[in-house]
């Protein structure tokens, strides 16, 4: 088992495949994009495998592939075929923004634990707003076949002031009749603008007292361990509604993930800039016991929660980075 220097115990790696994408979210890249990785800078799939092998060894169990878009990335499939065989990970999950998943959907059913499908709008012509690109019938042919194929899956939405707020309850309702948990996120400042808000308009409270109002019935349920999201249910529906408060940094307390971005940078929170390049301690000849001291090191000296690590960033530079570049 892995623990930090504040006795939580760290079971989980968020793997971000690449940093490129086909959707510019207007609160995840500017509409120019961003200034992709040299691609000898991305970990490659060996390197990825070995870390992996690595840190299941140690005690991580559960994967989740992130990115930019990981089916963008060249032979992703066979990468996820790779990984769903290491022994000793229990489960291996995937955030997808749809728009090229649909056709992979039945192999994705026996290699993939569960799909977080990103969905903003079920409006057309908002979700081109938001993304700036034409993929809506796609992602919705994505999100029927993850329904089809039964393959658990978890619908996510940025709520954004004056965006997609008319989505908040069309997006609810998606959960009345199917075997869906939908998940609204506070929007954070990973824009890749520089450009970050003071305060957020749309906050934990303010989502829940908005769904209420709609729903009067809604309950709290218990939260699984490490969830992120605070969960709730309304009477008649099958799947459940989750708030995550990412810009509150409600959840800190119980964390268990670590991050790896594309270009092999450890982060130990989502907040930090990385505190360590796996990458080059590979490319340097480093063995397995080199890069378990080096892990070891990040998760002995790892801030206490999301504010901390924001303070501990080179130059106290706020965040302002992509969140392609990091995976969420
Ligand atoms: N491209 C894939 C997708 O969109 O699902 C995977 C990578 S994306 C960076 C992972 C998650 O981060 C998505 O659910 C996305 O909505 C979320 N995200 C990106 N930028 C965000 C921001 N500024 N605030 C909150 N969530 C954000
Ligand atoms: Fe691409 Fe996902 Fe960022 Fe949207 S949130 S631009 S789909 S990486």
């Amino acid at each position: 088992m892995l623990f930090d220097n504040h006795g939580r115990s760290i079971s989980y790696l968020r793997l971000a495949v690449t940093d490129r994408c086909n959707l510019r979210c207007f609160y995840c890249m500017p509409e120019e994009g961003i200034d992709y990785l040299p691609r000898r800078q991305l970990l490659t799939y060996e390197e990825m495998e070995r870390v992996v092998r690595l840190m299941v060894k140690l005690g991580i169990d559960k994967v989740r592939i992130t990115g930019g878009e990981p089916f963008v990335r060249k032979d992703m499939m066979e990468f996820l075929e790779r990984l769903a065989a290491i022994d000793g990970l229990k489960k291996l999950n995937i955030t997808t923004n749809g728009t090229v998943t649909a056709p992979l959907v039945p192999r994705l059913k026996n290699i993939i634990n569960s799909v977080n499908l990103s969905l903003d709008s079920l409006d057309e012509k908002r979700f081109f707003n938001i993304t700036r690109r034409e993929y809506f019938k796609d992602v919705m042919r994505t999100f029927e076949q993850l329904l089809h194929f039964e393959i658990p899956t978890k619908i996510n939405a940025v709520v954004m002031n004056g965006r997609n707020i008319e989505d908040i309850i069309p997006l609810v309702e998606l959960a009345r009749n199917n075997a869906v948990d939908v998940r609204f996120i506070e929007e954070m400042p990973f824009n890749g603008s520089g450009s970050n808000a003071e305060t957020l308009a749309w906050d934990y409270p303010k989502i829940l007292e908005y769904i209420r109002s709609h729903y009067p019935d809604i309950e709290k349920i218990p939260d699984p361990k490490n969830s992120t999201s605070f969960n709730y249910h309304i009477p008649g529906f099958r799947g459940n509604i989750g708030i995550i408060a990412a810009y509150s940094r409600l959840f800190c307390g119980s964390c268990n993930r670590i991050r790896l971005t594309p270009q092999g940078m450890l982060k130990t929170c989502l907040y930090d800039d990385g505190v360590f390049n796996l990458k080059n301690l590979i490319r340097e000849g480093g063995t397995d016991e080199h890069l378990t001291a080096a892990l070891l090191d990040a998760l002995g000296n790892r801030a206490k929660d999301g504010f901390e690590a924001e303070k501990r960033r080179n130059f106290g530079l706020p965040v302002s980075e992509s969140m392609a570049t990091i995976g969420g």
